[in-house]
C-alpha cells in the first residue's frame, strides 16, 4: 500500500488545479468539483456556435513560475497573448469612479485559446478530478477527514484543502480551523455578466472598453480574442457596487437594466437585445483579501488557498496555491499519527 498522504482538494479552479499539480508525486491527490467542468471563474459559455468567456476576461503573467507553466500551455496552443487595446469610454454620470490601475494596464494580457477554459482543461490532464461532486461538509472521523457529498461520504483523507471562494470555504471548514477569522473577514463582490450575440458584420469601435457608467464597467468583443469564432458577440460586466446592491433582484429586471446601460454605449437592434443572457456570479471579485498568501492549519491538517487570499486575479490564485504547496510538501513527509 502507498504511504503517500491522501489529500482532498475542494474546487477545480486555477487554485485547486495548481495545487494538485504541485503536490503530484508528493501525495495521493483527488480534487472534488461541484460543477461538470474545471476552471471555476475561468469560464466559457457556449450558445449555439458562439462562445463567451463570461468569467475572467484575461490574465497577466508576472510571476516566473506562472510564466513557466504558461509557456508550456502556449507551446500546446491553449494560451495566447491578447494584444487588444482597452479603451476608456466617455464618462456619462458616476459619483463613484474607481481609479484605474495604470501599472496593471501596461502589463501584456493573455487568454486561453480557443476558450478561457482551455488553460484549466490543459492543466487538468494530469489531475484526478471528481466532477458533479459538491462537498457539503467535512468531518473528522477516526483520525482522518471524511467529506460529505450528495453521493455519500468519501475518504478518509489526511489533509483537506478548500479552494472555493471565501464565503463557501467558511461554510465548509470546521469552527476550530485556526484561521477561521481571516476567512470570515474576507469580502467578495458579486458580478452580473451579460452575453449578447450581435448580427453578422456588426462593428464596434473597440475590442474592449472600460466604462465609467453607473451600471456597467466593462464591455469586450469576445470574438476579437485570439482563436474565437467569427460571429460578433459582447461580454458585459456590471459594476461590483451595482451587482452587490442588486444581488437578489429578479434576473429579468437586471437584464433589462444592463441592456439599457449597454445601449448608452453600443447601439443594439431588437434581435441583438433579445439574444442577451445574464449570468450571476455571487462571488466574483475580491473586495477585501485575507492578506496572507494562504491559510494553513498544520495541527488539524486543513488549509485554504485561492485568489481571495491575495487579490481577485487568475495569477493571484496560482500564486496562492503555489505558495501553499511550497509549505505543504515538507509536511506531507511527516509520519502518520
Ligand atoms: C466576471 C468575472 C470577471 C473576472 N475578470 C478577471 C480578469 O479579467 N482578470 C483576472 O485575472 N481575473 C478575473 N476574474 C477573477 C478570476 O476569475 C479569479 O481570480 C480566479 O479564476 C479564481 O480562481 P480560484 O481557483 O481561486 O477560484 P474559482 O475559480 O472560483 O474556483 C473554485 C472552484 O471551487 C468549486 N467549488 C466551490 N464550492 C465547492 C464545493 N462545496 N464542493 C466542490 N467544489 C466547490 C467551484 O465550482 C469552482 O470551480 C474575474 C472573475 C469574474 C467572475
Amino acid at each position: 500500500m502507498s504511504d503517500l498522504k491522501r489529500v482532498a482538494i475542494i474546487g477545480a479552479g486555477m487554485a485547486g488545479l495548481t495545487l494538485a499539480r504541485a503536490l503530484g508525486g508528493h501525495a495521493a491527490v483527488r480534487i472534488f468539483e461541484k460543477s461538470k467542468a474545471v476552471g471555476g471563474r475561468m469560464a466559457t459559455r457556449r450558445i449555439d456556435d458562439v462562445s463567451f468567456d463570461h468569467g475572467a476576461q484575461y490574465f497577466t503573467i508576472r510571476d516566473p513560475r506562472f510564466r513557466d507553466m504558461l509557456d508550456a500551455a502556449a507551446d500546446d496552443g491553449v494560451m495566447a497573448r491578447w494584444g487588444a487595446d482597452i479603451v476608456s469610454l466617455p464618462i456619462l454620470s458616476s459619483d463613484d469612479r474607481s481609479p484605474v490601475d495604470t501599472a496593471r494596464e501596461r502589463d501584456p494580457r493573455y487568454v486561453g485559446t480557443p476558450h478561457m477554459t482551455s488553460v484549466p482543461s490543459w492543466m487538468a490532464r494530469t489531475c484526478d478530478v471528481a466532477f458533479d461532486t459538491e462537498v457539503a461538509s467535512i468531518r473528522h472521523l477516526a483520525g482522518a477527514w471524511v467529506l460529505q457529498t450528495h453521493a455519500g461520504d468519501v475518504g478518509p483523507f489526511d489533509w483537506v484543502i478548500a479552494t472555493a471562494p471565501a464565503p463557501q470555504a467558511a461554510a465548509l471548514l470546521p469552527e476550530t480551523f485556526t484561521h477561521r477569522k481571516a476567512v470570515l473577514d474576507t469580502a467578495m463582490n458579486a458580478c452580473f455578466t451579460l452575453m449578447v450575440t450581435l448580427r453578422s458584420g456588426a462593428d464596434t469601435p473597440f475590442a474592449a472598453a472600460r466604462l465609467e457608467d453607473p451600471v456597467i464597467n466593462w464591455i469586450s468583443r469576445n470574438d476579437r480574442k485570439p482563436g474565437r469564432g467569427a460571429r460578433p458577440c459582447l461580454v458585459v460586466n456590471a459594476r461590483p457596487d451595482w451587482s452587490d446592491a442588486h444581488l437578489s433582484d429578479p434576473l429579468n429586471i437586471l437584464r433589462q437594466n444592463m441592456l439599457a446601460a449597454l445601449r448608452r454605449h453600443v447601439p443594439l437592434d431588437d434581435d441583438e437585445a433579445d439574444s442577451a443572457i445574464l449570468k450571476r456570479w455571487r462571488y466574483a471579485n475580491v473586495a477585501r483579501p485575507a492578506g496572507q498568501p494562504f491559510l494553513l492549519d498544520s495541527s488539524q491538517r486543513l488549509a485554504c488557498c485561492g485568489d481571495w487570499c491575495i487579490a481577485g486575479r487568475v495569477e493571484a490564485a496560482f500564486q496562492s496555491a503555489t505558495r501553499l504547496a511550497d509549505a505543504l510538501v515538507p509536511l506531507l513527509k511527516e509520519p502518520a499519527e
